[in-house]
């Protein structure tokens, strides 16, 4: 549940959900779409990509728009 005052305020995404792979196929959010893996914040359900490998979340401003092109030719080859 999202509280009021984090809707109203703000969320710190202090709490996330484990983190959810997509499979193949599956739609994915545009947050799962940058790595195929993503998490939820538990306070206000914003979705962030997270990268296994670096065991974080993946600010969409820091991924570099090479990766993101490659990424997206990726999802359009594997349709
Ligand atoms: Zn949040």
């Amino acid at each position: 549940m999202a509280s009021l005052l984090e809707v109203l305020f703000g969320c710190s995404h202090k709490n996330f959900s484990f983190p959810i792979t997509k499979r193949p196929g599956q739609r994915l959010s545009p947050a799962a779409q940058l790595t195929g893996t993503y998490v939820a914040c538990l306070g206000c359900g914003k979705e962030f990509a997270y990268d296994w490998h670096e065991m974080k979340i993946v600010e969409a401003n820091n991924i570099k728009p090479n990766a993101l092109a490659a990424n997206a030719a990726e999802s359009f080859a594997g349709k």
